[in-house]
């Protein structure tokens, strides 16, 4: 008897316990693709190693700036010799990091008739933000520029597998791949998907400002996250707008951070594939949010290539997608204008 009043105490205890005292939330944090990551989620194990596992072997395939990884070596290869990746017994070729990478860019490439483009890495190279270094153009060689231009060109990547052997080749000398628009979105899935496998309800994701969000967090609330303002000289962390994010995805592109400036002319990271020129229009942010961020983060670059107001028209005709944009009106103020089902995830404005 004695036991069971010793049992009865001890259950209630526990039940106790258990309601005030509800799963914690954890924070896996460190740093990636030349960024922050930060991955809050409910439970209570931690999964630092795991995430951060993933990270890096998204990056052994991904980053340019690893001269051993898949892409690395692909951008070497030379026209007609085709690389070879083993990746084992009982490995799925077709989910892998680059293939993965290579279909959705694609896809991509094609929806925004050419705005994306994986291909533009020897232009990224020489405007000066790829990994051949940071060197401002001071003389434009609208020569070169031409040629480097025959080089942005997807069809001339060719790309299979068989079994567990993934194959790529190029057809044109000089081609190269930069994941670089998008492999920061994919890598949020990557981590957000990986959660989901193990059981977890409630996360935020967030790599560098790309984010994806499930459930709530500590406050029961839905998760949110912040629109950077767009200005050159704004603090790090004033925002401009905060988003909401009920099992959605955003990433956000922008000029304003990654430029140089020669002779009062700017030049910034985003190429247009067409021109061959580091595109520079009104638009100064877009924010896209969609069911998975990859398709955010290709779309958010896309959209900045496109610019006002082809961009939100584009927008407007895709499902399940929407965006928030950002542009300096005729008197240079900051204005934003959104699509049609944007302000579901507009909590505020600045
Ligand atoms: P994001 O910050 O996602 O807009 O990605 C910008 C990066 O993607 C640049 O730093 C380039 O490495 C690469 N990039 C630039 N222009 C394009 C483009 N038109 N399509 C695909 N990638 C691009
Ligand atoms: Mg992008």
């Amino acid at each position: 008897m004695r036991h069971f009043f010793l049992y009865c105490f001890l259950i209630g205890l526990v039940a106790c316990v258990s309601r005030e005292n509800p799963q914690p939330y954890q924070i896996s944090q460190g740093e990636t693709m030349g960024t922050y990551y930060r991955v809050t989620y409910r439970g209570t194990d931690t999964f630092d190693r795991q995430l951060d596992s993933l990270l890096i072997a998204a990056n052994e395939e991904l980053s340019t700036y690893i001269p051993q990884s898949v892409i690395s070596r692909f951008n070497r290869l030379s026209a007609g010799d085709t690389l070879v990746i083993d990746y084992g017994e009982g490995v799925d070729v077709e989910v892998r990091h680059l293939y993965a990478n290579l279909d959705a860019s694609t896809f991509i490439h094609t929806l925004t008739d050419g705005a994306f483009n994986p291909c533009v890495m020897p232009l990224v190279n020489y405007w000066g933000f790829g990994y051949t270094g940071r060197e401002p153009v001071t003389q434009v060689d609208s020569v070169r520029v031409d040629s480097l231009l025959g080089l942005v060109d997807l069809s001339s990547v060719k790309y299979w597998n068989e079994g567990r052997f993934f194959f790529m080749t190029k057809e044109k000398p000089g081609v190269e791949l930069d994941m670089s628009a998008i492999a920061k979105g994919y890598a949020v899935d990557l981590l957000a998907e990986w959660l989901e496998d193990n059981g977890v309800g409630d996360y935020l994701v967030d790599i560098g400002g790309e984010a994806r969000g499930l459930g709530v967090n500590a406050k029961g609330r839905v998760w949110s996250t912040g629109v950077n303002t767009p200005e050159e000289d704004a603090a790090l962390d004033a925002l401009f707008a905060v988003i909401e994010l009920p099992d959605k995805a955003v990433a956000t592109s922008g000029n304003y951070r990654n430029f140089y400036e020669v002779d009062g002319q700017k030049f910034s990271h985003t190429i247009n594939p067409k021109t061959g020129f580091p595109e520079r229009n009104r638009l100064l942010s877009v924010s896209i949010v969609a069911g998975d961020c990859m398709t955010a983060d290709a779309l958010a670059t896309a959209c900045m290539v496109k610019g006002m107001p082809e961009a939100l028209h584009f927008i407007e005709e895709q499902d399940s997608v929407e965006g928030y944009f950002i542009f300096s009106d005729d008197t240079g103020n900051l204005t934003p204008e959104y699509s049609s089902g944007f302000s579901t995830y507009l909590k505020s404005e600045e």
